[in-house]
């Protein structure tokens, strides 16, 4: 029923999509076959205690006569058949797409002279669960060949339920970091200097992601970032969203090769992944 959607998206695509979607199991399947008869999509979304449920791959149209007997179901069938409490529907599926972005998609964040070419950076869409309990679908701006590891983290960090407060573009916040960082929003591509020094950030090159950087701040001697989230330099916290060392969020980096500012010695920046530890 839970069918895993991944869009490769090859161009255009440079709306931002943050719809919240709390339940409807299909909604995320933008139907990849256009000759499926709009009946069977019908079937799929108002079956719920699965009695007589045509598969979802039927699209042969041959065995349409139990179509119609089955969309009448749920008007004369009361909802809670049973005694299940927790009925509750399963989550939708995790879905991604990667798809290419221009300049003017990134006016606030990426102008020429950035270490990457535009060219070589992606929008990714990917589902993640919010500080509110509910499926949303953020945006990440990635280089195009960390595009793949970030969407098998996201999923990951999907399957953990893991609580992302908000995921959008830096563009939002007008390529300031203050302004993300200080909102929650988890971000990755930023054509900025390195925090606290000279040179380019990783995040110039779309290879660094901060996740959730206000419960998650970064810390260096007696300077907080942001400096309204001094309360947790605790790391003895568990508010929804921190990472503590060794937890899924870090395991799931780690598993694709990514490695966590929480680790450094010096400076703790328990937001950052970076692929070069840096
Ligand atoms: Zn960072």
């Amino acid at each position: 029923m839970v069918v895993a959607v991944l869009l490769v998206v090859a161009a255009g695509a440079c709306g931002h999509v943050d719809t919240a979607s709390s339940a409807g199991t299909n909604e995320r399947v933008p139907g990849p076959t256009p000759t499926a008869p709009i009946a069977s999509a019908a079937v799929t979304t108002t079956t719920g205690p699965g009695t007589t449920t045509p598969s979802a791959g039927d699209d042969a149209g041959t065995t349409s006569a139990d179509a119609a007997p089955v969309a009448t179901a749920p008007s004369s069938v009361p909802p809670s058949i049973t005694g299940a409490p927790d009925a509750a529907p399963p989550p939708p599926a995790f879905a991604a797409a990667v798809s290419l972005v221009t300049a003017t998609d990134l006016s606030a964040s990426w102008r020429s002279g950035c270490p990457v070419p535009v060219e070589q950076l992606r929008a990714l869409d990917v589902s993640h669960w919010g500080f509110d309990g509910h499926v949303h679908t953020g945006r990440l701006i990635v280089a195009a060949n960390e595009a793949a590891s970030i969407v098998a983290v996201m999923g990951e960090l999907y399957a953990q339920r893991y609580p992302i407060e908000r995921m959008q573009p830096i563009d939002v916040y007008g390529g300031d970091d203050n302004r993300s960082i200080s909102a929650n929003n988890t971000s990755a591509f930023n054509c900025r200097a390195v925090t606290g020094g000279g040179g380019w950030s990783e995040h110039a090159y779309g290879r660094a992601i901060d996740v959730n950087p206000f419960v998650n701040p970064y810390v260096k001697g007696a300077t907080v970032l942001p400096p309204e989230a001094a309360a947790y330099v605790d790391r003895g916290r568990a508010d929804a969203g921190m990472i503590h060392d060794g937890d899924g969020v870090v395991q799931a980096f780690l598993a694709q090769g990514w490695r966590w500012g929480g680790s450094w010695t010096s400076i703790k920046d328990y937001q950052h992944f970076s692929t070069t530890g840096r």
